[in-house]
């Protein structure tokens, strides 16, 4: 509405403008040597206006026709980049429908309307290795890797490959790689710490560790491969006070300090390591130093003060006093324990033994309970393997049957 008021209005000056010029008269001459040429001024001023129309059009034609060539090339990308698009869509959903095959055949498509561009790379790769081709998935990460803008894509690719084929030297060496194209990325964080962890690299591994993960179990194990004496006592003091409940950390911390000179402290963390969760590793270092029977009793009784209602507790005073020759106090505790949920072999075995130093070997019928109660008690607690149950005598951070790193945990089960 406001332009064809605007045109109206210039329109309309126009003819008024005119109107006024034919009213006002006036000649318009020009004159080139002998040839005069005169026209009336009105004539002149639509002539001039008419040549100005004509050279407009003609200008504007040459324009458009010289803009032809990019035009059409446009047309031509774009209807490209259309195609590819459709193509790469085809090609995610014959990935997602596991048909590797159709999809490369689809990526193929979409590379000769578009080119080599890492999106396409990164498809095929992943195409080719749903098809169990990881040597042609390696090239196209390997073309990745070489293009300054996709480098990171190209090397986890390549890293990823060299962790699934247990290459854990050639995947450190792309992981160093990567860091550098994508320093502090997440990911490839994560994928050291457990590269740290499958190659029993534990200092890495503890410096990587994310949250949640045994740090005192990663302290230990790295503690056991430092070479310099001064930082393992660190590592162990450092695993001890994150787990206190964790005994071979209880244990190698308190050696240590025994190995310094300070039996006492010593004592005192095997006593606060008892104190969070009773272990008999825990009992027979804190009783190995006291040779005479009856002085282990009494540093067992030490020891039992801080956690008197355990299980272990009862069994290490049964233990140690019917070692001492004392039935009476080792009958009281092993029944104590005996009564108690989860009593296994252990307490029963003790109690076997007691009968039979109190009544000799003969087979009266005390004996002869206490043997089946052994029979049917379930078995001791142990270190076992939590990947493939294997059964070990020693806590370690790696199940040499299976190779997992941090899979020992006392009866087969993560505290905590
Ligand atoms: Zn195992």
């Amino acid at each position: 509405m406001k332009r064809a008021i605007k045109l109206l209005l210039l329109s309309a000056l126009a003819i008024g403008g005119g109107l006024w010029l034919t009213g006002l008269g006036g000649t318009v001459e020009l004159r080139f040597g002998e040839w005069l040429i005169a026209a009336p001024m009105s004539v002149t001023l639509v002539l001039l206006v008419v040549v100005f129309a004509v050279l407009h059009v003609v200008l504007r034609t040459i324009g458009w026709l010289r803009g032809w060539p990019a035009r059409r090339r446009l047309r031509l990308r774009l209807a490209a980049h259309e195609g590819a698009e459709a193509a790469v869509t085809r090609a995610l959903v014959r990935l997602a429908a596991g048909s590797p095959e159709q999809a490369l055949l689809e990526i193929g498509r979409a590379r000769r309307l578009l080119g080599e561009t890492p999106q396409l790379l990164l498809l095929a790769a992943e195409a080719e290795r749903q098809a169990g081709r990881e040597d042609a998935a390696a090239g196209h990460f390997r073309a990745l890797a070489a293009r300054e803008d996709s480098r990171f894509l190209g090397l986890r690719g390549l890293l990823r490959q060299a962790v699934a084929q247990h290459d854990f030297e050639g995947a450190r060496a792309l992981a160093e790689q990567a860091e550098q194209a994508e320093p502090g990325a997440v990911w490839l964080r994560q994928e050291r710490a457990e590269m740290a962890l499958a190659t029993a690299a534990w200092r890495e591994a503890l410096a990587l560790a994310p949250m949640g993960a045994p740090r005192a179990a990663l302290s230990l194990a790295a503690a056991r491969e430092e070479p310099d004496p001064l930082k393992a006592a660190e590592l162990e003091r450092q695993a001890f006070v994150t787990d206190p409940g964790f005994a071979p950390a209880v244990i190698a911390h308190a050696a240590r300090l025994t190995e310094e000179g300070s039996p006492r402290r010593a004592r005192q963390a095997l006593e606060q390591g008892w104190a969070v969760a009773p272990h008999p590793d825990i009992a027979q270092a804190y009783l190995a130093p006291t040779q005479d029977p009856l002085e282990r009793v009494k540093a067992a009784e030490m020891l039992a003060r801080r956690n008197p209602q355990h299980l272990e507790t009862h069994l290490m005073l049964g233990e140690a006093a019917l070692r001492a020759g004392l039935t009476g106090r080792a009958r009281a505790e092993l029944q104590t324990a005996g009564a108690m949920p989860g009593a296994d072999r252990r307490v029963f075995e003790a109690l076997v033994a007691l009968e039979k130093l109190e009544q000799g070997d003969a087979g009266h019928l005390a004996l002869a309970r206490a043997e089946a109660a052994a029979q049917a008690a379930p078995e001791p607690p142990q270190w076992r393997c939590g990947h493939c149950g294997t059964e070990h005598a020693h806590w370690s951070p790696r199940c040499d049957s299976c190779g997992t790193a941090l899979s020992i945990h006392w009866n087969g089960v993560a505290a905590g």
